[in-house]
């Protein structure tokens, strides 16, 4: 549902990416690893339309959506959980949750979609009229995946979801990730953690200095031991 080809993107005259070219098929979680620097996050916001300075080619069920601003990208059913969360956080859960649902046609069915995120995440629930702000890490990171499916969305792309989570609270986070995705959401995941990104795709991708240097199943890629040498640096 999710083709991106021949990506390059800018910041001012540096360069972040070179021809990145990746696929993500209905249904699939598909991870974008790399180290530090590496541009993962730069795809996802070029993606989300949030990175003006593109060329090449991203399609979303055969639209081209490089370039359309970010609303017009949501609309088309990808939501965005950027890095570090960025809730509201003086304002309480479930106003953060209203917030994601602002977009046409969810609005009106967001009673039911909010029920289902609050099944997936029984902990926000029970601090609907907390203010964010004073929510943990976890619960934030919690907080700011179900503000993006309050959007609906078919395709929902998560940058480094386990920034600054505790390990138990990492075994939480992708857990709801891999039950979002049995909901019939396809997922593309930027990790730094390979082994828990990779144990819920499909497939993988290796991004080295802005160029996709791998791309395999799953399985594959986390048995390779190039991979990890050039995530760790080892
Ligand atoms: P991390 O895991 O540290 O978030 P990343 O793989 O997501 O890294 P990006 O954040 O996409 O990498 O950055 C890719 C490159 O673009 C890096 O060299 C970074 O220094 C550069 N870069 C990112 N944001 C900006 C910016 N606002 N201005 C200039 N350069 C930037």
């Amino acid at each position: 549902m999710l083709e991106v080809s021949e990506l390059d993107a800018w910041y001012g005259d540096a360069r972040a990416l070179w021809g990145v070219s990746l696929t993500v098929g209905a249904g699939e979680t598909v991870s974008i690893i790399g180290p530090n620097g590496a541009g993962k996050s730069t795809i996802v916001a070029a993606i989300a339309g949030l990175h003006p300075s593109v060329r090449g080619q991203v399609t979303v069920d055969d639209e081209d959506v490089l370039r359309l601003p970010a609303h017009r990208v949501c609309a088309r059913g990808v939501a965005i959980v950027p890095e570090g969360r960025r809730v509201f956080g003086s304002m309480s859960v479930h106003e953060n949750l209203v917030l994601g649902a602002y977009r046409r046609g969810v609005r009106e069915r967001y009673r039911r979609t909010m029920a289902g995120v609050l099944e997936l995440f029984p902990r926000l629930a029970a601090r609907s009229a907390q203010p964010a702000g004073t929510l943990s890490g976890g619960e934030q990171q919690m907080l700011a995946i179900g503000r993006a499916l309050m959007a609906d969305p078919r395709l929902l792309l998560l940058d480094e979801p386990s920034l600054g989570l505790a390990p138990v609270v990492l075994d939480e986070v992708f857990a709801a990730i891999g039950a979002i995705n049995a909901r019939g959401v396809s997922v593309l995941l930027v990790e730094q953690d390979i082994d828990r990104a990779l144990e819920i795709s499909t497939r993988g991708y290796l991004l080295i200095e802005g160029r996709i240097v791998a791309g395999a199943p799953a399985a594959e890629l986390r048995d390779r031991e190039d991979v990890r040498r050039g995530i760790l640096g080892l």
